[in-house]
């Protein structure tokens, strides 16, 4: 008989995987428990079943663990990145942030990425698979462990791969990091970013999850954005702008548009003036964000001046814009550059 991969269970599946095999409901929350709560490494650890439930669990189920291959630590800004085997030897990256006031994961959602934004470090690599459930879960299972002393409080999901192209196990593993008996991360410290997958937004529009929702926008122009998030020629500025008010106005939320400043790309004072307009009466949030250089394109970021008069231009015009500093440059742990040290 498989195993099935317990990690891949939402709590109600594992409720009735539980009863299947003649366990008593209230089980669930306890194995729940010390799946995520303590994150044990094995049934054998859950010291308050009793020895025949532990070995039923044994039997039937399987505990996923990832391998740290490599480390890496930011001595500027103590930005950790890990590189992790999974069980089929594929690889993945996510990275650990500690600020005074919260501590933040960044999550990849899949290995590689199907979606080749031209900036992007995920992108020559192309798609190999989704993550489970159980993977993304073990992302932060593992960052967890080893970082005991700071408590984990933000989650995003900005690192490799496209959330929305994974949008059931992504989801799986948001509702667990939310229980309260699982990792107790309040929604609104959940955040999703998407390269503007709309038929994503419009299922999470009624999931009734308090998540956060970035939206990768990058350029308020069709032919310039289709350049630099290629997706855009399917879900074209008119249709994603149109998504995004359907969702501000269905869940009363405010959507923030990621904007990274490629020099003599999307940066200049035409551009700006663009997105005031597009954006004009919107209820969202713009985070600018300088290029993070990869060493495979040959874009780089804009001088401090041109970032200066971009975010002026749209502060006059109205937009509640806030230009974000890169972490973990030193060690390729920076947006968007994530898989770099491998090339
Ligand atoms: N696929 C999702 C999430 C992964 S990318 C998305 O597109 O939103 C997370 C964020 O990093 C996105 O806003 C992406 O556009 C940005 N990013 C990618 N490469 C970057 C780079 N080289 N410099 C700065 N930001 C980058």
């Amino acid at each position: 008989m498989n195993k099935i991969d317990i990690k891949n269970l939402s709590r109600g599946e594992l409720k009735e995987a539980l009863e299947e095999f003649g366990v008593e409901p209230y089980r669930a929350k306890q194995v729940f428990r010390w799946l995520y709560k303590v994150g044990v490494r094995s049934f054998d650890e859950m010291s308050d079943l009793p020895d025949e439930l532990r070995k039923k669990l044994k039997d039937r189920f399987h505990l996923t663990h990832p391998v740290l291959l490599d480390l890496k630590c930011s001595a500027s800004d103590g930005t950790t990145k890990y590189l992790l085997k999974l069980e089929d030897a594929n690889t993945i990256e996510a990275v650990f942030l500690p600020e005074k006031e919260r501590s933040t994961i960044c999550l990849s959602s899949q290995v590689g990425c199907k979606f080749a934004c031209s900036f992007c470090a995920s992108a020559p690599f192309g798609f190999v698979r989704n993550l489970k459930s159980s993977e993304i879960l073990d992302e932060v299972l593992f960052i967890k462990s080893k970082n005991p002393s700071r408590p984990l409080t933000n989650l995003v999901f900005m690192g490799i791969g496209e959330p929305f192209d994974n949008y059931d196990n992504v989801l799986k593993a948001i509702r667990i990091f939310n229980d309260e008996d699982a990792f107790n991360i309040g929604a609104r410290r959940i955040t999703v970013s998407t390269c503007g997958i709309i038929p994503g937004m419009k299922k999470l529009e009624k999931e009734k999850l308090q998540i956060e929702l970035s939206v990768s926008l990058h350029s308020a122009d069709d032919a310039v954005r289709s350049k630099l998030v290629p997706i855009n020629k399917r879900y074209p500025l008119k249709d994603l702008m149109a998504a995004c008010r359907e969702y501000i106005a269905n869940t009363n939320r405010v959507i923030t548009f990621e904007y990274v400043l490629i020099k003599g790309a999307n940066c200049s004072a035409a551009d700006a003036l663009k997105l005031v307009k597009l954006l004009k009466g919107m209820k969202c949030k713009v985070n600018t964000i300088a290029y993070n250089k990869i060493r495979i394109k040959d874009y780089t970021e804009p001088s401090s001046q041109d970032i200066k008069a971009f975010l002026k231009i749209l502060k006059d015009g109205g937009v509640n814009v806030i230009h974000r500093k890169s972490k973990g440059e030193d060690i390729d742990a920076g947006c968007g550059q994530l898989r770099i040290s491998r090339l």
